[in-house]
């Protein structure tokens, strides 16, 4: 597998993931660019894009995912809850094909994605492990973690979730790859991120 970090739409340029399979298939955590970029970067790979995995609903995530969807007929998967068809949550339930599994395990290619369910940041929000990667979408951020004050966002569903992170059985070298700003490791976070041991105050 080969992973390629393609950052989103200015203001927010928020992180995403194309992850291409030695089957020549494409793994998008997040579609936040130009759908072309997406492309243009499949197509330099000669790879096909087979699935886009969805961390949250939010517009900032999800913006190329209906473009994508027409161009490669490709399987989107996102927790429902997130599909709320507003500006905020722009995605209709019709635009997403999939909720996450029930055994919260997806096998694409020989790779396996164990799924989640992180809400606090949005009642959806999921965070995926493949590997030693930790796609951690807007629930831990370097340092910190996202906000909890907008709809559908609870500070003590934030908490349980980060207590969850933190308790992962995966080591301290596993690569953290948040849906915005720098990257970090888990150990790094367990040790110095404030909100990771669900002792923060209301
Ligand atoms: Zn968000």
């Amino acid at each position: 597998m080969k992973i390629q970090h393609i950052h989103g739409l200015p203001p927010l340029y928020t992180n995403t993931f194309l992850i291409t399979t030695d089957a020549g298939h494409g793994i998008l955590i997040d579609a936040a660019a130009a759908p072309e970029a997406y492309l243009d970067a499949l197509k330099a790979e000669n790879a096909t894009l087979t699935h886009i995995l969805l961390t949250h609903g939010h517009y900032d995530h999800v913006g190329a995912v209906a473009a994508l969807k027409q161009a490669t007929g490709c399987t989107v998967y996102m927790d429902p809850v997130d599909a709320a068809g507003t500006q905020l949550l722009p995605l209709k339930s019709g635009q997403v094909d999939k909720n996450w599994p029930a055994n919260n395990e997806l096998n694409i290619d020989g790779l396996t994605f164990k799924i989640y369910h992180t809400p606090g940041h949005t009642q959806g929000s999921v965070v995926l492990n493949c590997g030693n990667l930790l796609f951690s979408g807007d629930t831990l951020f370097a340092g910190s973690c996202g906000r909890t004050d907008m709809p559908g966002g609870s500070m003590r569903q934030m908490q349980e979730s980060l207590s969850l992170l933190a308790n992962l059985p995966l080591g301290d070298d596993t690569q953290v790859l948040p849906g915005h700003e720098s990257f970090s490791t888990l150990g790094q976070e367990r040790r110095t991120n404030p909100y990771m041991d669900g002792g923060w105050a209301y």
